[in-house]
This record gives structure tokens, C-alpha cells and sequence, in this order.
């Protein structure tokens, strides 16, 4: 490929605006444009990465069972209402109404689809166990995109859906893309880890996430320092902590506390600490009220809640709902609770005693609080945020809280779709039954923009040789010296013939400019051909990955490419 040619427009300036450095390396790169809010033109050279990326992704897919088919992005409505996914998706969901009045939809996943097609042309036990998947955009109304490919409104993903007889069948499949998954990562050349993760709007059992680390990442992960904890923070369990050495004798006693309506403002009031204090949280479970208690210095983990009190929606207190349902806010105290509230507490607040907390009546707090004497606490559960400094529950070491994106994720979905679908399939034994599904996605192009987040430096990406969109690039240093053009086109010509991936910088630029924009794209190896090295014979390479310089002679210039490459990364 001559750059001569090639559409790909570097930028000299940082992008305006740009939070994530994989977002603008990606634009001054020239891999991508945005059209509007995560919305974006992938250029030749992103494309370039994005179908190696794929050519992995598809490899390993057929590897292990996988066939590749291709579904719509325009769907029928009624699939979804059947499955409920669309009340669940809420605004999240792009929806349409086509000329004659008909419900539609951009799709973010495709489990309707698969599932109505399997049913309808696979209805035997000896169809199974199948593996179907597709490479397709899909599409979510992101309330706030941000971080260009990391969270657009369109997005590459590789989708699989994997349909058995049985659970044991199902969890065969699972482990299948399991492992593929790994390769996938492993072969992208990705820092990850793997959490088992919450269910989310999918929906299903059993499931897992491969996140790649990253300091921009929205998703959080708790590890031990240890090394035997690994889990999505919204679903880690801290060791509770040993119970404080307070024995729970002290009386009950209400103290006026005016103005300290925060648990900050009653610490510093009676000189106590944060954790001395027993916080109140009330929420609405579907109409009914439930109190959370916890360490006034700890915060609720709400997904933990949710997952708990399923299917009942779960919504904090607003302002209305303290006078509506009889509390003062900033004031609430488990003491005395009606039997119509439900009363959980974490587990942090078992065997502790003598408790500060609000009395139920404005400007005053109780001390010497202590349970079953003064309050009642019906369950005690996982309710708490997990923090950093927390202790392993395997080991009791410290947990310490990592970012990253999630660029895997792969769930035991059972008969949640099925079953709403009435997908069915007959058995040996004659009997109907229900498949067993499993729904596994890879996010392409943000395996991409996660690679960039890992490769880069000040100069640029430094994507790794499986994903650089060119191997190399045969730099013209002096585009007006004869001898410089024609030992450029011949080692250029060269690395082609031995099947290098090469770009030849023939541009009218100046050396300067084509070094630059060699490290901004971040070709793995660098040939740079100019009239001092014809002069004395010789090329120089550069590895980008650590900028370590080398010469060759001409002749052997395109060996010493192939050698190189062989120890990028
Ligand atoms: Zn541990």
C-alpha cells in the first residue's frame, strides 16, 4: 500500500474534548471519524485492524463449532415483548415505526431472532447441539456515549448463541466458548482478567466477563492481592469485618443533634466516628418499604439489592416518600419499625452494639443503639459496596479495586428464552422440550479501542503486530534523491513478496512529518531509507514498540524486517 494513496488523514493536534487516549489516538491516527455522538467512519486503516481482529475471532468461533450466519439489525417488535426485553431496555433501546404503523427496532443483541429461527428449522434432538454465530453492528441509545469506540451508539460484536438438549449440554457449549474466549484474548494480545459478573438485562444464570484493564474503564473488578479473588465489583463479597469490641450494654439515650441531618455532621457533632454509626437507607421495593442498615462510613451496593429483592424494582427514597411513609429524613432509626418494613442489614453490622443512629424525630439521634433490645433486623445479607483496602473473602488479604472494559462476556441463559419464545425441539423419548441456550458476545471494535488503551505512549499506538493495520512501512526520507526512491520501492517490493503486511510512506511530506505520523499509526517495524544510508549502504529500522534502532545493510533489508518482526510483540 503506497500512503501516497491511502485515505488516512493524521491529525497534528489533539482533538478537542477527547477524554480517553484510545479515543484520541484512534482520531489522530486516522482509524476513525466521528459523524455524530457515538457515531463514527471507520477508515481504511481501522478497518484494517478490525478485520484482523475479526479474523481471530472467526478462526477460534469455527474452531470450536461455531458457523457463522448473519442476522438483521431491523427487528420486529413482538419478539421482544414476548421475551419482555422491550419494557427491560427501557431507553437504552433504539426504536422505529415503519410506514405502516409497525413496531421496530435496532438490534443490541439478537436472542429473539436465533431462537425463532432454531425453533422453526431445527426441531429435532439430532440438530443439537448447534453454535450459531454472526460478526454484525448493532446499536443501543446510550444516554451519554463517550470514549469513542469504548461506548458508541454502534458498535461491532461478534455474537454467539449456542442451543442443547440439556443443562449438561448447555454447560458443555459454555465451556467450549469459555476457552475460545480465552485464545481470542490471549491471541489479540490483551492484559484481562475473568470475573464471574452479574446477570443484567439478558438475563440467565451462570456467566462470566473477560475484561481487559484499563485505566479509562468503566468496569470495575475487586482483586486480592493474593491472587485467589477475582470478581465484578457490583458482585463482590468483602469479609465482613471482626465485630467491633463494643459489648452492647450501653442504655438507650436520645442526644439533640441540630443541624446534623448527614452522617458527617453527627461524627464530628459527638466527636465519634463514622463507623460508629448505624446508616438507615429505606428504599421501595415495589410498594413495600425497605430499610437497609449498614456501617455509617459504608455505602449500599444497589445491584446487590436488586439481585436480592428480584423481581421487585428497587428505587431510593426521594424527598416525598420520608413525610408520604412517616420517616424525618435525615433522622431515620431502625428502632421501632412498623412490621410492614422490611429490615436488612450487612452483615458488617452483626455483633457489633451500642450504635449511634437518628431517633425518628427531627434533630435528634439515639446512642447506645442495640439489637434485639431496641430494633429488630430480619435478614442479614451482602448489601455493601465494595471498597478498596476490603478483605479477601478466600484469604482475609487486602482487595484492591481495578478498572477495565469489558470485551467478553458469556452467559448460561437456560430457558429464558426459550421458554417466553416457545422454542422447542422433540426429544428422543418423543417428549417436547425446551432448548437450552447460551448467548456470548465479543465486543470487536472495542477490542480495539481496549488495545489501544494497553499500546500507546506519547507518540502514539503501538498496537500489537496482530492488529497494527501494516506490519511495517518503508519510510522515504528524500523523495527528490533517485537512489532513495529506488532502494525504498525495491525493499518495499521485497517485503511484499515475503508476505509482509507493508506500507511504503512515498508521500510528499517531509522526513520529519513521516516519522511522526509512523509512530502516531504505529507500524511494528519501521524502515527508514534516506541519502546518508545509500550513501554508506545502509537502512535504518526502528521497533516501535520500545524505539530500539538497528541498521542493515540494503541488500538485506527486508530480511532484517522478517527477523524483527519475529520479536515484536
Ligand atoms: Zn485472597
Amino acid at each position: 500500500m503506497r500512503l501516497s494513496h491511502l485515505f488516512a488523514p493524521t491529525l497534528r493536534e489533539d482533538p478537542a474534548e477527547v477524554e480517553a487516549p484510545s479515543h484520541r489516538l484512534l482520531l489522530r491516527a486516522g482509524f476513525i471519524r466521528q459523524v455524530t455522538s457515538g457515531v463514527y467512519v471507520t477508515l481504511p486503516l481501522g478497518l484494517r485492524s478490525i478485520r484482523k481482529i475479526e479474523r481471530i475471532v472467526r478462526e477460534e468461533m469455527e474452531a470450536s463449532g461455531g458457523q457463522e450466519l448473519r442476522m438483521p439489525i431491523l427487528l420486529p417488535a413482538e419478539p421482544w415483548k414476548a421475551t419482555g426485553r422491550w419494557d427491560l431496555y427501557g431507553d437504552t433501546l433504539f426504536r422505529l415505526t415503519d410506514r405502516h404503523g409497525r413496531e421496530m427496532l435496532l438490534g443490541p443483541t439478537q436472542e429473539e431472532v436465533v431462537t425463532l429461527l432454531v425453533a422453526g428449522d431445527l426441531p429435532s434432538y439430532r440438530d443439537l447441539p448447534v453454535n450459531l454465530y454472526q460478526i454484525e453492528w448493532k446499536y443501543r441509545d446510550e444516554f451519554r456515549p463517550r470514549f469513542g469506540l469504548l461506548r458508541g451508539r454502534e458498535f461491532l460484536m461478534k455474537d454467539a448463541y449456542t442451543f442443547d438438549r440439556d443443562e449438561e449440554g448447555m454447560a458443555r457449549s459454555y465451556d467450549a466458548m469459555f476457552q475460545a474466549y480465552r485464545r481470542i484474548f490471549d491471541r489479540c494480545a490483551l492484559s484481562y482478567v475473568i470475573v464471574e459478573a452479574e446477570p443484567g438485562q439478558i438475563g440467565g444464570g451462570v456467566n462470566h466477563e473477560f475484561m481487559a484493564r484499563a485505566d479509562v474503564g468503566e468496569d470495575l473488578f475487586a482483586e486480592c492481592v493474593n491472587g485467589d479473588y477475582l470478581a465484578d465489583l457490583k458482585a463482590a463479597t468483602p469479609q465482613p469485618p471482626e465485630p467491633a469490641a463494643r459489648d452492647g450494654s450501653a442504655p438507650l439515650e436520645k442526644v439533640h443533634t441540630p443541624n446534623a441531618a448527614t452522617i458527617e455532621a453527627v461524627s464530628s457533632l459527638l466527636g465519634m466516628p463514622g463507623e460508629r454509626m448505624l446508616k438507615t437507607m429505606l428504599y421501595d421495593a415495589g410498594g413495600t418499604t425497605v430499610a437497609v442498615l449498614l456501617p455509617g462510613d459504608r455505602e449500599v451496593e444497589e445491584a446487590k439489592l436488586e439481585r436480592l429483592l428480584f423481581p421487585a424494582p428497587i428505587r431510593r427514597f426521594e424527598d416525598g416518600d420520608f413525610a408520604a411513609r412517616g420517616f424525618v429524613k435525615g433522622y431515620v432509626g431502625p428502632q421501632g419499625l412498623d412490621e410492614g418494613v422490611t429490615v436488612l442489614a450487612d452483615h458488617a453490622v452483626r455483633g457489633a452494639g451500642d450504635w449511634v443512629t437518628g431517633a425518628n424525630e427531627a434533630e435528634h439521634h439515639v446512642t447506645g443503639a442495640n439489637t434485639p433490645r431496641d430494633f429488630r433486623v430480619d435478614r442479614y445479607e451482602d448489601l455493601v459496596a465494595l471498597r478498596d483496602g476490603d478483605r479477601c473473602p478466600k484469604c482475609g488479604g487486602q482487595l484492591r479495586v481495578g478498572r477495565s472494559i469489558v470485551v467478553g462476556h458469556i452467559y448460561q441463559l437456560g430457558t429464558r428464552y426459550s421458554e417466553p419464545l416457545e422454542a422447542t425441539f422433540v426429544d428422543e423419548d418423543g417428549s417436547v422440550r425446551l432448548y437450552q441456550m447460551g448467548s456470548h458476545g465479543i465486543g470487536i471494535s472495542r477490542v480495539l479501542a481496549a488495545a489501544a488503551e494497553q499500546y500507546h505512549d506519547e507518540a502514539g499506538l503501538r498496537l500489537p503486530k496482530v492488529m497494527a493495520p501494516f506490519a511495517a512501512v518503508v519510510i522515504v526520507a528524500n523523495r527528490d534523491h533517485e537512489g532513495v526512491v529506488a532502494e525504498a520501492e525495491r525493499i518495499y517490493r521485497e517485503l511484499a513478496e515475503r508476505g509482509v503486511e507493508v506500507a511504503l510512506d512515498d508521500r510528499e511530506q517531509t522526513a520529519g512529518v513521516k516519522f511522526a505520523d509512523a509512530d502516531l499509526i504505529g507500524y511494528p517495524v519501521q524502515v527508514v531509507v534516506g541519502k546518508r544510508g545509500v550513501a554508506a549502504g545502509t537502512a535504518d529500522l526502528k521497533l516501535r514498540a520500545d524505539g530500539e534502532r538497528s541498521q542493515a545493510p540494503l541488500a538485506d533489508a527486508a530480511q532484517a524486517v522478517v527477523d524483527l518482526l519475529e520479536t515484536a510483540p
